[in-house]
């Protein structure tokens, strides 16, 4: 049951470790138990990666976790029903089907580089010896190796389907560029009616913002009272919107899991205050808020623009916590 191992890539001009590495690769080729087993192929260009993605068996990969910037000779080697072997990194964490290839896992087992590839290297000459040689030569009496063909299927149809051009065009089409040129459509529509009335809302919003003030907010005293699953809880913001609209503000409620120690914030959930009084420029806006969630939250309230034409809240990010 031989294994043939073919490398082919060129390090950078800079990439003293890298040259090293390859120069290494072509002194053990040359040693003679390795003769005919370990062969370094010079010249990597297009036309030598065509051919290597078509001819070989299995694409070994082997990327230190987590630098694979993507990978994608892999996602060429799929494409022509070439099984890939490689750590759970850049493409092929999403790519990986169990059946349809091989992987090493994506978590480290420890921080030591030089601990992790050792046992990255047992675990790839593991699997090597112990899965992919003997479903190789797995041969039925008509010679086909039947489970290494189930396998090309299943990486062709279940993981090459899934990376094509098509794929992302359509995705970029559906995702982004149908809805950029519906907004398109929209906004330049009577001549620029759209973009003309934004923008104007746009420049009276910024214009009052300074003015804008919270005047007083009423909440329950967390520090005080326990909050309890299930119980009605009134929260209200009175604020001065100097010359705005009550409709220009949105005010809500942002509940975040509790932040520790300036670590990062996690918003769960933002839920809207609905405008409930007018006097004058005095406006109130009120939410009964019923908690649905145990657990320790962090929660604020705060006022922004509100536009329902905008594309997006990010569109005109002010904003202002009571
Ligand atoms: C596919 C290809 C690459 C990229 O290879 P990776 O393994 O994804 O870094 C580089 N050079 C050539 C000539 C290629 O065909």
């Amino acid at each position: 049951r031989p294994v043939q191992f073919i490398f082919a890539g060129k390090a950078h001009p800079n990439d003293k470790p890298g040259q090293d590495l390859i120069k290494r690769i072509v002194e053990v080729a040359a040693m003679p138990q390795f003769v005919g087993k370990i062969l370094f192929l010079q010249n990597y260009d297009m036309e030598l990666a065509r051919r290597m993605v078509q001819g070989v068996d299995v694409w070994l990969n082997t990327p230190t976790r987590p630098l694979e910037a993507s990978g994608t000779s892999g996602e060429k080697c799929v494409m022509n029903g070439v099984l890939q072997f490689s750590v759970l990194d850049g493409w092929w964490v999403e790519g990986y089907k169990e059946g349809a290839g091989w992987m090493l896992p994506m978590e480290r087992t420890f921080a030591d580089q030089g601990y992790q590839d050792e046992l990255d290297a047992e675990m790839i000459y593991n699997t090597i010896e112990e899965q992919i040689v003997p479903k190789y030569y797995d041969r039925g009496s008509d010679g086909i190796p039947h489970q290494w063909v189930d396998s090309v299927k299943k990486c062709v149809a279940d993981i090459a389907s899934n990376f094509t051009t098509n794929r992302m065009l359509r995705d970029y089409e559906e995702r982004f560029y149908n809805k950029l040129a519906a907004r398109k459509r929209e906004i330049v529509e009577g001549g620029y009616k759209l973009a003309r009335e934004i923008a104007a809302w746009k420049r009276k919003v910024s214009a009052a913002w300074d003015k804008v003030r919270v005047i007083d907010v009423q909440r329950v005293r967390i520090d005080d009272e326990a909050i309890f699953v299930g119980e009605k809880y009134h929260f209200e913001v009175t604020v001065d919107i100097a010359n705005l609209r009550p409709e220009d503000i949105g005010v809500e409620m942002v509940i975040a899991q509790q932040i520790v120690g300036g670590g990062k914030v996690n918003v769960t959930r933002t839920i809207g205050l609905k405008h409930t009084k007018t006097d004058g420029s005095r406006v109130t806006y009120a939410l009964d808020y019923v908690p649905g969630e145990a657990g320790t939250f962090d929660v604020a309230l705060r006022l922004y623009p509100y536009n329902p034409h905008l594309p997006h809240r990010m569109d005109f990010a002010l904003v202002k916590w009571a």
